[in-house]
């Protein structure tokens, strides 16, 4: 059916095709002749209803569902699916992405799209927290069970394995402790089984982990970090391979999932510049993790690219780089010698979320919310997130707070 200026059936003219680098596909990726014109970026196309050129072209449309097509608003436009196509091109091999209104959200559909009544998932232990509480208030009473693992069990989770077991949840590295996860251990198993795995990826983004590739069947973005990376937006995206993209857009389709298209041309605005903030990130806090790390103040740093890391050699092994989250574990002292030192900061905010432009310090307590691990640490956690500000300056600020903490502890 053709709408308006575009011609959906159009031959797809784009910029570039696969096989690129991935800095020449996040400037390209999306942006079809068909759906951007002679504009470079595409423009925000609001809309609720789509109108058909008479009854015939209603009929023809309803039966159809096809992606990239005008169908009402709910389906997006050429400002949603720009992005989604974007974002699949970034993971060869994958089918197609579907975006949702937050990482959250995108948990939630990319579960519920493989999950069902008597289902058992394995979800690993250092897992994002809103994730767990969506499978202990969400999942447990739809009689779907989830059973945590170590997140260094590798091929391990072979012995976890119940003759009920649909899935397999992974984050890597792990939220607040950044272990690092033997991926393709855990999706060769779970392939041999006809088990479906998900992955958080949120930390690597495609450009330093490529999910699909490692074997992972749906693979899961907070794009309200890095993607829109300039902390004004809330946006997630499932990437599936070609067997669970039909389930994952069913599902979210049938949750009536729906990402405006302003939020959209703000996550396709911020994926131009991806590769290149990534890099500033990457060597900003490489930069600091290893300035802490030789600090008497620091107990362990736990970044990926160190070998304190657990994981470290999965991490140097599998991956193209580490961005710009990490933590430290301070040397003794409690909770309110650690406020010391976060609250006295200048360069760092003290906030939620992380992917933007400007540095954040969080503290951090992951030993309430393991269960089938433990964490212990010689001192209290702080999480950073190192911005694009110079790293030389967030030093100064972080040795002054280190100082206050001393003073504290
Ligand atoms: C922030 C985050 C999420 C959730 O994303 P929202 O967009 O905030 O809903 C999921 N996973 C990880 C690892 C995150 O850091």
């Amino acid at each position: 059916m053709g709408c308006g200026p575009f011609d959906p059936q159009g031959d797809g003219e784009r910029f570039v095709s696969h096989g690129e680098h991935d800095e020449t596909r996040v400037v390209a990726g999306g942006r079809r002749r068909e759906w951007t014109g002679p504009i470079v970026n595409p423009p925000v196309y609001r809309a609720s209803t789509i109108l058909f050129d008479d009854c015939a072209a209603l009929k023809a449309g309803a039966g159809r569902n096809a992606d990239g097509e005008f169908h009402y608003g709910r389906r997006g436009t050429p400002t949603q699916w720009a992005l989604a196509e974007a974002l699949t091109e970034l993971e060869p091999g994958a089918e197609g992405t579907m975006l949702f209104p937050s990482g959250v959200a995108a948990i939630a559909g990319a579960l519920l799209s493989v999950l069902k009544s008597g289902d058992d998932l394995l979800m690993v232990d250092s897992v994002y927290e809103p994730t767990r509480a969506f499978c202990r208030q969400v999942l447990a009473p739809m009689g779907i069970t989830t059973r945590f693992y170590d997140p260094l069990v590798g091929a391990g989770i072979a012995d976890l394995i119940q003759p009920n077991t649909v899935a397999i949840f992974l984050e890597s590295p792990g939220s607040l402790t950044f272990e690092v996860q033997d991926v393709p251990a855990i999706t060769a198993i779970a392939k041999a089984r006809g088990i479906v795995t998900l992955l958080d990826n949120t930390w690597a983004t495609p450009l330093f982990f490529r999910a699909i590739g490692a074997g992972v069947d749906l693979t899961i973005l907070s794009c309200t970090k890095y993607i829109v990376g300039h902390s004004d937006a809330m946006l997630g995206s499932v990437t599936a391979t070609p067997e669970r993209y039909r389930p994952l857009r069913r599902t979210a389709q049938l949750f009536g999932q729906h990402v405006s298209p302003d939020d959209a041309f703000l996550g396709s605005r911020g994926l131009r510049t991806l590769a290149v903030r990534l890099k500033a990130h990457q060597e900003g806090a490489l930069a600091i993790a290893r300035w802490l790390d030789g600090r008497s103040e620091v107990a362990r740093v736990l970044h990926p690219a160190l070998s304190s890391c657990p994981g470290h050699d999965v991490w140097a092994r599998d991956f193209e780089g580490a961005s710009g989250l990490f933590g430290f574990v301070l040397a003794g002292g409690d909770a309110g010698a650690r406020a010391a030192l976060i609250d006295g900061l200048r360069h760092f905010g003290i906030g939620y979320s992380w992917g933007g432009h400007e540095s954040l310090a969080l503290p951090v307590d992951p030993a309430a919310i393991r269960s089938a691990t433990h964490w212990e640490a010689e001192g209290p956690l702080v999480r950073l997130h190192i911005g694009l500000e110079h790293p030389d300056d967030l030093i100064v600020d972080l040795e002054e707070g280190l100082a206050r903490y001393r003073a504290a502890r």
